[in-house]
């Protein structure tokens, strides 16, 4: 039997009450698919702050990076928001990012047929819209230097080796040959010298992916593109503050911030999360929506394990559950035939789940 070690970080506010959906679902997959995970907790954000001092102790990083993956909920709150930049929260997930040297990240948007008019979009604009932003994580012009702020002026350099390019553009490929093999590189060729870069050995990697469609588009138009036709897209490729900006965008085509996930992987490491922060205004309530991070835990069974029928039971559980109109307070109006916890929303999609 195959056997996988997760890294579980709850987090603060509402981290752990949708942590432990995401397992009990991971659990009643594993069982019905053969597979065996066992799970290490680890300290990050307030909560480590509170226990040690740190937001992100020493013992958290070896952790992560003895395990097979790391499935993490969210951190931060209005706690330790008056502490010096070292030790708030998200000081602690940066760092763990960077231990774990992912530079790509994953954002899947797929629209519910059944929350379609969760949108601000037209239903018939974005229904079936089921796309994958690949952004490059750890390069680029936050991170390139020189950077500065003078007296009267300030500058930061945008910046890409034909490597850093090279293995973002292979994950978005890869990606693509898993989904439905198409990608859109997107950049600003016309104008920045960085992206005529980025073109060309996006256009290098493509040859080693004859069965994956490329192209090029330039940012300003996959930003009208994307809210025009989103059903166009299915891996758009693109650099760290392209994605940044498109990314967001992207995710709103939704309609809500509980349902997306998200995975910033790297060589060896993977980090699952839900793309939501730790919502300290509902925590504690039972009312918060765990399919984000359910969907995550999905992530990781097909891009970390290669699970993939596990990860498709979950998702198409996630789609079952909506189906039936069971929905969390947040999606109460759309819909539902029953609004329930966010407990119960784990049991039922761990249920559906074995079931299919
Ligand atoms: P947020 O995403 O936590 O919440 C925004 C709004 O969405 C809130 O009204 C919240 O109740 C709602 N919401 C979020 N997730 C939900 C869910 N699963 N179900 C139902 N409703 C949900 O963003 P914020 O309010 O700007 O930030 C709150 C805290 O989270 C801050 O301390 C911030 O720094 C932190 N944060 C953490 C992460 C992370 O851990 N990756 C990301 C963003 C923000």
């Amino acid at each position: 039997m195959k056997r996988y070690t997760v890294a579980l970080i709850k987090g603060d506010g509402i981290g752990p009450e949708i942590i432990d959906e995401a397992v009990k679902v991971l659990d009643a997959v594993s069982v019905k698919e053969g597979f065996e995970i066992t799970y290490k907790e680890a300290l990050l954000g307030g909560a480590a702050v509170d226990m040690t001092g740190d937001p992100i102790p020493d013992e958290t990083i070896e952790i992560a990076k003895s395990a097979d993956a790391v499935l993490f909920g969210a951190i931060g709150g209005p706690k330790w928001d008056d502490l010096p930049r070292d030790k708030r929260p998200e000081t602690g997930l940066l760092k763990l990012r960077k231990a774990l040297e992912v530079f790509a990240n994953l954002r899947p948007v797929t629209v519910y047929d059944e929350l379609v008019n969760a949108s601000t979009l037209k239903p018939e604009v974005i229904k079936g819209t089921d796309l994958m932003v690949v952004r490059e994580l750890i390069g680029g012009i936050y991170f390139g230097q020189p950077r500065a702020y003078e007296e009267d002026r300030a500058y930061n350099t945008m910046v890409y080796t034909k490597e850093e390019v090279r293995r973002i553009a292979k994950k978005a490929f890869e990606i693509a040959m898993k989904r439905n093999k198409k990608v859109t590189s997107v950049d600003k060729a016309n104008v920045l010298e960085v992206s005529q870069l980025w073109r060309d050995v996006v256009s290098e990697v493509a040859r080693e992916y004859p069965e994956v469609t490329l192209e090029h588009m330039y940012v300003d138009n996959a930003a009208m593109q994307l809210v025009r036709d989103p059903k166009q897209f299915d891996v758009i490729l693109t650099g760290n503050i392209f994605g940044d900006i498109l990314s967001d965008e992207a995710s709103m085509l939704s309609g809500s911030i509980g349902l997306l996930p998200s995975a910033s992987i790297g060589e060896r490491y993977g980090l699952y999360e839900p793309i939501h922060g730790s919502a300290p205004d509902i925590a504690g309530q039972g009312i918060a929506n765990p399919i984000a991070t359910i969907a995550s835990a999905a992530m990781m069974l097909k891009y970390q394990f290669g699970e993939e029928k596990a990860a498709k039971r979950i998702d198409e559980a996630i789609k079952q559950a909506l189906k039936e109109g069971y929905r969390t307070k947040d999606l109460a109006s759309f819909d539902a035939k029953e609004v329930v916890t966010t407990s119960e929303m784990g049991s039922i999609i761990a249920q559906y789940a074995s079931e299919l």
